[in-house]
């Protein structure tokens, strides 16, 4: 069971879904050679990848290029369907970190085959969440400095004001698509400076307002 802090109460993070944003920086789109999208990008990533604060993150053997993108995530409150843009923020529970952790030479191929990306986002391990929750309310969500350091030397920077959907609009997009549930997480997009992880690195991703979440990383066990 994964729990992570909200104030003085302690809330099991349990979703039935974690729903990702891709492109969601016009530099990161740019990186991937990406075009910048009209209306949000999303894909799934499943709840057994999560793991909480000052764990591992397992390479897996079938990839040789896993990489690191920090995003800011989003908690839901309650049961969400076809909500509006202006009701939007009443569903937010809270603010956290999640790594959308991403074996990109599998997705590469997944991309150029037409695939869907759901192997290259869907290990074990592939969305730590935490160090805590921010309660909605607390933090500015669309003006945050955000960003990752590998080993102690900054990879990503970047401010949470970059993001081209807002999460207003990308919670009314995404509920008129799936019934989001309580507890449900958001993972807002990345901004750019993704780049491989090796075994044996240490992570530390920031969000103004949140902390740092700090991850070790090994190969897996052959
Ligand atoms: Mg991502």
């Amino acid at each position: 069971m994964l729990f992570l802090e909200l104030g003085k109460e302690q809330v099991e993070i349990k979703p039935t879904k974690i729903v990702c944003l891709g492109r969601n920086y016009a530099a990161h789109a740019k990186e991937m050679k990406s075009e910048i999208p009209t209306k949000p990008v999303i894909f799934l990533k499943p709840p057994s990848a999560l793991i909480g604060p000052n764990e591992f993150i397992i390479l897996p053997k079938e990839s040789k290029n896993v990489h690191h993108e920090v995003e800011l995530a989003v908690l839901i409150s309650k049961k969400a369907k076809n909500v509006k843009i202006e009701d939007a923020m009443n569903y937010v529970l809270g603010y956290t970190i999640l790594l959308d952790i991403t074996a990109r030479d599998l997705q590469d191929e997944a991309k150029r085959k037409g695939l869907p990306w759901t192997v290259s986002k869907g290990y074990d391990t592939f969305a730590p969440i935490g160090p805590k929750i921010v309660a909605r309310g607390e933090i500015d969500p669309n003006n945050l400095d955000i960003g990752l350091k590998v080993n102690g030397e900054i990879r990503q920077k970047g401010n949470t004001s970059q993001m081209i959907f807002k999460i207003p609009e990308i919670i009314s997009y995404i509920s008129s698509i799936m019934t989001l549930e309580q507890g449900d997480i958001i993972a807002t997009g990345t901004p750019s400076g993704v780049e491989r992880i090796e075994s044996s690195d240490e992570i530390e991703a920031w969000i103004e307002g949140i902390g740092v979440l700090r991850e070790s990383v090994r190969r897996e066990n052959l």
